[in-house]
């Protein structure tokens, strides 16, 4: 059995501690809605960017913290020639096996969280004037209420996207149902959004939305003084 760290996923005590001294930003929407693309936007805008999704690739990358764990649990077999996890491998045993996912998201979590917090400490110290955590499971998950100031949902049809995660990620057409159908539906996720990004048209489109929300990040007021 591996001996996964037994911290609890929903902890957010040190995160808990930026609450009021820098404004934090929930980023979510469903696969392919464009995330990764409104965070590269705010980032380009001066936000500090913390992508759960990117640290949870990196975790699972070759010589990745969860690397050993996963071998530990699941077996060589889930890691591919170059050493890092199997994600189609993987995929296919967590929609199985509930019981793999949650073992898988014991070994994943707390490294992922662990992560979060060193880059969101780090970009705070830095001086940026918001925070943006990209979290696709946000609203599923549970674990991140009361922590934003602000939830964003990036928002486009189901048709969008799954041509450009076909084109993107190169899966078929079921295998993308299939993530689709774990996911939240587009009417859940929009209930909990404050600002909702519709993400359908090009990049000229999307861009002034960004702008936006950009702005409105950073009238937020904290309850201290910044460094200066
Ligand atoms: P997510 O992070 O939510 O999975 P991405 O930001 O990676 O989604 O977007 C999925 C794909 O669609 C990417 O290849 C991205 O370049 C493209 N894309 C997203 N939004 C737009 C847009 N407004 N215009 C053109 N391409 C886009």
């Amino acid at each position: 059995m591996a001996s996964t760290p037994h911290q609890n996923p929903t902890d957010q005590s040190d995160l808990t501690s930026l609450k009021g001294r820098i404004p934090l930003l929930g980023l979510t929407g469903g696969i392919g809605s464009g995330k990764t693309t409104v965070s590269d936007l705010l980032g380009q805008l001066g936000a500090g960017v913390i992508d759960t999704d990117l640290i949870a690739h990196q975790i699972t990358a070759p010589s990745g913290k969860a690397i050993p764990l996963i071998r530990e649990q699941f077996g060589a077999e889930f890691l591919d020639p170059s050493g890092a996890l199997d994600r189609g491998k993987m995929r296919s045993l967590v929609f199985e096996k509930p019981e793999a996912r949650k073992s898988l998201e014991q070994i994943t979590h707390p490294l992922i969280r662990q992560e979060t917090i060193r880059q969101a400490l780090e970009l705070s110290q830095a001086g940026r004037p918001y925070l943006v955590f990209v979290i696709p499971l946000l609203v599923e998950s549970g674990n991140w209420q009361g922590l934003f100031d602000h939830i964003a949902v990036v928002d486009c049809s189901k048709d969008t996207q799954i041509k450009r995660v076909m084109e993107r990620n190169k899966l078929t057409l079921e295998e993308i149902e299939k993530i689709l159908e774990a996911q939240a539906s587009r009417a859940e996720r929009l209930s909990q959004a404050n600002t909702i990004l519709h993400n359908e048209g090009g990049l000229a489109e999307l861009k002034p939305k960004i702008q936006d929300l950009h702005k409105k990040m950073l009238g937020f007021r904290t309850n201290q003084p910044t460094s200066s």
